[in-house]
């Protein structure tokens, strides 16, 4: 995640935020200082109310700053290397640069974080209950009761909560196969977030629409977010090992730059199978790419004097790959122009190119292998 705000590097890591993250903190703000507040301590000043809400605003921001730490701390110390903790719209994420070595690495930064957030939550409570009743009090048992709710719900056993990477790790060691732990804690992750958007159902039915709202869009996107792990996780596995040679189409048909659209036509579209083509200069290297998509789109009486080079001018370079990069680099970015993921570059000569369709055919193949994961 892009960083708008940085705030520096603890322990090398970069910590910051994206602008999102003011979306939390403006609502923190607006919820304390229009009524939270005022009902929990009566017959303060307005101004009260609105600063309190900014105070905690930000010491919400800090707790789950506390809480990402936590992982990331963790995860350092076990031998992993962390790329950035980054706070934004729906709280805070850590980004690693690899995946857990052992299991017990693996629970150990899983759990530190909602251990943080209880750990504060009993800080603040603490706190609260040795102050005088008002405002102060009042915003302190609030921001208590915060990191309670994120420390308890992140514990819920099913990724992508905490508790699922925690649940992972205990699989991975009782069985000693991560394929198995992986397709395990996605499931309950998948059945806690349906789970709770029953509830939230169940809760707007019976009792309040925005609190079940809330439980509602929370468990659909556990839900979702717990099915794309388990199809991303399955074409990750199916590429694990698998160079950029073995999916790329070899030496498929160029559009040199210097055709016009009608040269190309004629002497290399009407007589090839492929519905993309790489565009080359005159020295061999990708300038970008063509569709039949994007050929159709010059008017008939125009082809004879547009240029290949035209077409494909302003537009971004083609990703490009040598023939023995891993192929599950293939699944980071989307496709681009005509479903092309890649050129396939070597000697700064193009001898491939890999579309969707290569990349959905290793991935099926992989799946009708014997011993198909998941
Ligand atoms: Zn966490």
């Amino acid at each position: 995640m892009r960083q708008t705000l940085r705030f520096g590097r603890v322990a090398g890591i970069p910590v910051g935020a994206h602008w999102s993250a003011l979306g939390i903190v403006a609502l923190v703000v607006v919820a304390l200082g229009s009524g939270v507040l005022a009902t929990a301590a009566p017959g303060a000043g307005r101004t009260a109310y609105w600063v309190a809400g900014v105070v905690i605003g930000l010491l919400l921001m800090a707790s789950l700053l506390a809480h990402e730490l936590a992982h990331a701390l963790t995860a350092k110390r076990c031998g992993m290397e962390v790329e950035s903790v980054t706070l934004w719209a729906l709280g805070g994420v850590t980004e690693f640069r690899d995946e857990a070595r052992t299991p017990a690495g693996e629970v150990a930064t899983a759990a530190a974080g909602p251990a943080a957030s209880l750990l504060l939550s009993g800080l603040a409570f603490a706190v609260a209950a040795v102050l005088p009743p008002g405002v102060p009090r009042a915003a302190a048992a609030w921001l208590a009761m915060m990191n309670l709710i994120l420390g308890v719900f992140n514990l819920l056993p099913g990724s992508p909560l905490d508790g699922g990477r925690v649940l992972h790790g205990l699989l991975w060691s009782r069985y000693g196969d991560r394929a198995r732990a992986d397709a395990g804690a996605a499931r309950s992750g998948y059945g806690i977030g349906l789970a709770l958007t029953f509830a939230g159902f169940m809760v707007i039915w019976v009792w309040s629409p925005l609190g079940g709202m809330w439980l509602v869009i929370t468990g659909w996107y556990i839900a979702g977010a717990a099915r794309s792990e388990i199809l991303s996780r399955t074409a990750r596995r199916g590429l694990g090992g698998v160079s950029v040679r073995d999916v790329m189409t070899a030496t498929p048909d160029l559009a040199p730059a210097w055709l016009t659209v009608q040269g190309l036509v004629d002497t290399v579209v009407l007589g090839s199978h492929q519905s993309v083509f790489p565009v080359v200069g005159f020295d061999g290297a990708p300038l970008g790419v063509v569709s039949l998509e994007s050929l159709l789109a010059v008017p008939a009486e125009r082809r004879a004097d547009t240029r290949v080079e035209a077409l494909v001018m302003g537009q971004k370079p083609p990703r490009v790959l040598s023939p023995d990069d891993d192929a599950a680099a293939l699944l980071e970015r989307p496709s681009r122009t005509g479903g092309l993921r890649a050129v396939v570059v070597e000697g700064g000569l193009v001898t491939g190119m890999i579309t969707d369709a290569d990349l959905g055919r290793t991935l099926q193949q992989a799946l009708l292998r014997p011993a198909a994961p998941v």
